[in-house]
């Protein structure tokens, strides 16, 4: 099967199947058309994944459809934007066609999930190679940016953290122990957090999707904003269907694409109860900078913050 052929049998359907309202034009022509409404804006995004750095090699393509799209739209999600477009950049090995129907599948399922459609794309040939352009839009000027955080604030997650770490050690296991189930679920299947995006826009003063590990991200946070922060590692949720990631897992483990959000106290109360029950607050922002962990003994640890993953260090 050749190029055009993988397009007009598999992503032309993809593309049609997810089609929404956002789209005025989707694949066909030399680009794409994306409706903004009135008084919104365009908040877009992009990601590459290569095979052997962010999945394994001879990873699940249906899963590797969804985990994808689940990854890039996170982004959106952290932005409180709505998620309306994206583009897929594929590059191939070769064109066996049950591979790519599998990955399609893995992209249909996760496009509906989360509401966005396949607007255009482009197939090369060489190592396995997914870039993913998200578009969304954001009511004028409510965007959650990183820059928001002010001390005083509260430091909250959206969920458990650490499951796509500890579930590294099994994905290549035939048959990982029932234990290991809700961290394979996490990293197989991340859920963007972009109802709570879109309900705390004009509540919190600050997010970013965890995405190289709490540490890190926050740390871009507090980067961005010129503060410092007190976390209360004890707080920290990371318990999967029963089975705890370790302290080290949820801190420093990536790829679980929960949020991590500024907001002030009063925000708190101005929640939904469905909202409020899904934050956790496992910290406060502070004056000055630096990143101080508050353990439960009293203990307090001053942490050097880290960058997140660099590729071309890896580290
Ligand atoms: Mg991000």
């Amino acid at each position: 099967m050749g190029e055009f052929e993988l397009i007009r049998t598999l992503f032309r359907p993809l593309a049609e199947a997810t089609w929404q309202d956002g789209v005025v034009l989707g694949p066909g022509d030399d680009c794409a058309i994306q409706r903004v409404p009135p008084g919104h804006e365009l908040v877009f995004s992009i990601d590459t994944l290569v095979a052997g750095v962010h999945f394994p090699a001879g990873y699940d393509p249906v899963r590797l459809g969804w985990r994808s799209l689940a990854a890039a739209v996170s982004d959106l999600a952290a932005m409180g934007a709505d998620p309306v477009c994206y583009t897929l950049a594929l590059t191939l090995p070769d064109a066996d066609p049950g591979w790519a129907k599998s990955l399609v599948g893995g992209l249909e399922e996760a496009s509906r999930a989360f509401g966005i459609a396949l607007a255009g794309g482009d197939i090369t040939r060489g190592p396995l190679t997914l870039t993913i352009q998200v578009h969304g839009t954001v009511p004028e000027g409510q965007a959650i940016r990183r820059s928001g955080a002010r001390s005083g604030e509260l430091v909250a997650v959206t969920g458990p953290l650490g499951g796509a770490a500890a579930a590294l050690s099994w994905l290549e296991a035939a048959s990982p122990p029932a234990s290991a189930e809700g961290f394979l679920a996490r990293y197989h299947r991340p859920q963007p957090r972009c109802e709570l995006g879109r309900q705390l826009r004009g509540l919190a003063t600050a997010a970013i999707d965890i995405s190289d590990g709490l540490l890190a991200d926050l740390g871009h946070i507090l980067e961005a904003s010129g503060v410092g922060a007190e976390l209360e590692p004890g707080r920290v949720p990371r318990n999967f269907d029963g089975t705890q990631a370790t302290l080290d897992q949820a801190l420093n483990g990536g790829d679980d694409y929960e949020l991590c959000v500024i907001l002030p106290h009063s925000a708190l109360e101005q929640l939904p109860g469905s909202v409020a029950d899904s934050l956790w607050v496992v910290g406060k922002v502070c004056a000055g900078s630096g990143l101080r962990l508050m353990h439960a003994d009293g203990v307090i640890e001053e942490v050097s913050v880290p960058m997140g993953y660099d590729h071309f260090r890896g580290q």
